[in-house]
């Protein structure tokens, strides 16, 4: 079956690679000149820049298993045992995240009245419809947890607003956990127990490895080894910009194909299909990412970590920071620190500034956290701008999936996939794009 596959972001190579495994002949058409779409790694000065995402969570997915099978698993360049230290900024200081119950409760994030509050998590009802995720973290754990912990986290993640973003589109594991269990404690109970017993029933292999991991020329080496492996299927510099049906098929820039994957995001696919499909309201987050550079020894404020998350609460211009040189060796020439800052997110409003005023925000807010000495640099700087980052799970986002899904049952050569789908990270974006090759394959055979 020829295929057509509009987007060589991840999920776009994810669908085209596993097509041509199972038999199949894919096109994959990429606008830019270069394939990974978010994913874009540069060498400058001696320095690793990740311009999209940094770092990609071990969890034994079908991302690894195709490192493993693309021969890339023995290049992973695992985070140092720093990057297991993550901050909260607090009055302007950074705050180690706590990562257990007793750390929990000896947190400064937290008064001791939001502290006992949590022990009422239990006895929280459930409710089963849809609520804002700071609504649903604030009826379960208190409000406090929402405005230190939750708030920064979605803004790390989603460059979100929690008030914006719907708990089942965006974290559908936890809202079942609460409908599973009566309580997110109830429901992690019942998780773990059953994870536990179908553990002890599989044979013992490896012990599985855990923790963030990249690449040493960064995240961009596994787009770079998929579009190896689809060698000429990929397509560079070809926008998609005309797309029709013909026959039983379809037409994409005058050319024919038995069925096709669509991975572009939410927007660009609207503007092509003029309209035909039963289109979607997603917003985009924009985001501008700032890299900084400085000697190691003008840097007095801790960095032995992944970097800094800042609650809205704390009223600075940057969503957060990342340690960069300390979460990966090789991001920096030696005696010099790179930091990597985040810009924007959802609750800004208005277009982003201009490339000089971000560096001049970025910087002030780095020197002044990380209380670096006056004059001291930067060394280095970068600035990129995403215009449409981040897709938000916001409420209407599963009717939209739910469209999808209906659009895909009458258009049996047709599947989407991509990270508005079934999460955003690289993994569940690469994951999106497999299943919706075997959703093509399994229907046409
Ligand atoms: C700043 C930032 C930091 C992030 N950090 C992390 C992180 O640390 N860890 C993590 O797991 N995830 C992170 N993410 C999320 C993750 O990188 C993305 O969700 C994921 O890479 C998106 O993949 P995708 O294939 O769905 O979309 P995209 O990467 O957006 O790919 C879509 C592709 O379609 C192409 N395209 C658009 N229009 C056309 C057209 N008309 N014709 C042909 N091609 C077209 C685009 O050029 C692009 O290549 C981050 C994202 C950003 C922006």
């Amino acid at each position: 079956m020829n295929v057509a596959v509009l987007g060589a972001g991840i999920s776009g190579l994810a669908a085209g690679w596993r097509l041509q495994q199972l038999g199949h002949a894919p096109t994959v058409y990429e606008a830019d000149g270069e394939p990974g779409g978010k994913i874009r790694s540069r060498r400058m000065d001696g320095y690793l820049l990740e311009l999209g995402p940094n770092a990609i969570q071990r969890s034994g997915d079908s991302l690894e298993r195709a490192l493993d099978a693309l021969g890339l698993a023995p290049a992973c360049l695992d985070a140092t045992p720093a990057g297991k230290n993550r901050f909260i900024c607090l009055d302007g200081q950074p705050e180690p995240l706590p990562m257990g119950p007793l750390a929990l409760f000896r947190t400064r994030l937290l008064s001791g009245k939001a502290k006992w509050r949590l022990l009422r998590e239990p006895f929280v009802a459930p409710n089963p419809d849809d609520e804002s995720v700071a609504a649903f973290f604030s009826r379960r754990l208190g409000p406090e947890v929402v405005t230190r912990m939750i708030d920064p986290f979605v803004s790390g993640v989603f460059a979100g607003d929690p008030e914006q973003l719907s708990v089942s589109a965006a974290f559908p594991a936890l809202k079942a956990l609460e409908r599973e269990g009566g309580s997110l404690f109830r429901g992690g109970l019942k998780a773990w127990r059953r994870k536990r017993k179908s553990a002890a029933r599989q044979p013992r292999d490896e012990p599985r490895k855990r923790g963030m991991f990249s690449f040493r020329e960064g995240l961009q080496e596994i787009p770079a080894a998929l579009a190896r492996a689809l060698g000429e299927s990929l397509r560079l510099n070809t926008p998609v910009a005309n797309l029709t049906p013909a026959g039983d098929g379809w037409q994409v820039n005058g050319e024919p194909y038995e069925a096709l994957v669509s991975t572009l995001p939410v927007t660009d696919w609207s503007a092509i299909n003029g309209g035909a499909f039963p289109a979607a309201q997603v917003d985009y987050a924009k985001m501008a990412v700032v890299h900084l550079a400085y000697p190691a020894e003008a840097v007095s404020g801790r960095t032995d970590g992944f970097g800094m998350l800042i609650p809205s609460v704390e009223q600075r211009a940057i969503l957060g920071l990342l340690y960069s040189s300390s979460l990966f060796e090789g991001r920096a020439p030696e005696g010099q620190q790179l930091f990597t800052i985040f810009i924007g997110g959802q609750r800004h409003t208005g277009p982003l500034p201009g490339t000089d005023n971000l560096l001049r925000i970025a910087a002030g807010e780095t020197e002044d956290l990380l209380q670096i000495a006056a004059g001291a640099g930067p060394a280095f700087s970068h600035v990129h701008i995403w215009q449409r980052a981040i897709p938000q799970y916001g409420f209407g986002h599963t009717d939209f999936i739910r469209g999808l899904e209906e659009f895909e049952r009458g258009h049996l050569n047709w599947a989407f996939a991509g990270n508005y789908r079934q999460g955003i990270s690289v993994a569940a974006a690469f994951e999106s794009g497999l299943a919706a090759a075997d959703r093509l394959a399994g229907r046409l055979e």
